[in-house]
């Protein structure tokens, strides 16, 4: 059983070009669906043989030659440094809107099997206190901008936590920076460090083409759930994170979208869609922004997974790849 899944997973993935080739255009609605690239979580670790400045000017490079506005939504913790300034400050200069991803990166929800962070006891006022602690960070760049991204995308799990924080936020000027497209780039991230760490001269290609696949199946079931869900197309946000992964593909992910009929729009504009203004009443609240909205309708159970995105997903098909 097992060597039959490895098989018809690696048969999936290794033909990552035919597979793309084949794929129709996404939309269903005649029109391009539109995509704006968000970025989490900068850092000054490096990555896949890089250091931060390469890392960080490899992206802002792409982003320019692609003429791509985005937004970076900064945690404090990692870039509280002269080098973490200087890193958010490369994107301020670089005309892309700076966000809060609060200071520490807690878990917001009490998890009952897992709790990536450990911070089982989070209360909505250490919470909040959290999200103002990373103001000093990043309130004096030019482009910052109130949208406060949640840490793992967790809203909540109680009613008093999830719209308690909401009406904190609003309170002090904050939109919610939620992404419609979740996505699990931070796993294979994680893969191809631990490759380059043990072999730096690795091929990185099947990371490359895993990622591809793996964004643009996540990229499909979005958007097909969004246009049944709202009944109209929205402007997508795709999460995606400060590190070697993009350093290295994010040129060829955006050339993908545009290849398959995209259109690749600034996050700023994407922003300025009325959908990110609605408050899914779900509990645990948090998710894909998609994916709460139509968990709401209580519609589309069936396709919805809980968690909507994790590695625990994506790493069974990375085993049977090797990478
Ligand atoms: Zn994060």
């Amino acid at each position: 059983m097992i060597e039959h899944l490895n098989r018809r997973e690696f048969l999936r993935y290794a033909a990552i070009g035919a597979t793309l080739r084949r794929l129709p255009l996404a939309s269903a609605h005649g029109l391009a669906p539109e995509i704006a690239f968000t970025f989490d979580d900068p850092t000054t670790d490096g990555g896949a043989n890089l250091t931060w400045q390469q890392v960080n000017e490899r992206i802002l490079d792409t982003l320019v030659s692609n003429k791509i506005k985005s937004i970076l939504f900064v945690c404090g913790k990692r870039v509280d440094s002269n080098a973490g300034r200087q890193l958010v400050a490369a994107w301020d200069r670089a005309d892309h809107l700076i966000g809060n991803h609060s200071y520490s990166h807690l878990f917001f929800n009490v998890s009952t099997d897992d709790d990536p962070a450990g911070s089982k006891k989070v209360t909505l006022a250490e919470f909040e206190a959290d999200a103002l602690k990373n103001e000093p960070l990043i309130q004096g760049h030019l482009h910052f901008n109130r949208l406060f991204r949640y840490p793992f995308f967790k809203e909540g799990d109680t009613a008093e936590k999830r719209d308690g924080m909401r009406a904190f936020l609003q309170a002090h000027g904050y939109r919610i920076g939620r992404a419609t497209i979740d996505a699990s780039d931070w796993a294979i991230d994680a893969r191809l460090e631990k490759r380059t760490e043990a072999q730096p001269h690795a091929d990185l290609t099947g990371y490359r083409n895993f990622f591809l696949q793996h964004i643009w199946e996540r990229a499909q079931f979005y958007d097909s759930l969004s246009q049944r869900v709202l009944g109209r197309p929205l402007r997508h946000t795709l999460l995606l994170h400060h590190g070697g992964l993009n350093a290295l593909f994010l040129g060829d992910l955006i050339a993908m979208f545009r290849r398959n009929g995209w259109r690749t729009v600034d996050a700023e504009y994407a922003y300025g869609d009325p959908v990110y203004d609605q408050q899914p009443k779900t509990l645990p609240a948090g998710e894909s922004l998609v994916w709460a909205l139509a968990k709401e309708t209580g519609k589309f159970e069936k396709e919805l997974r809980y968690p909507g995105e994790d590695d625990v997903y994506e790493n069974p098909r990375m085993n049977a790849l090797q990478l």
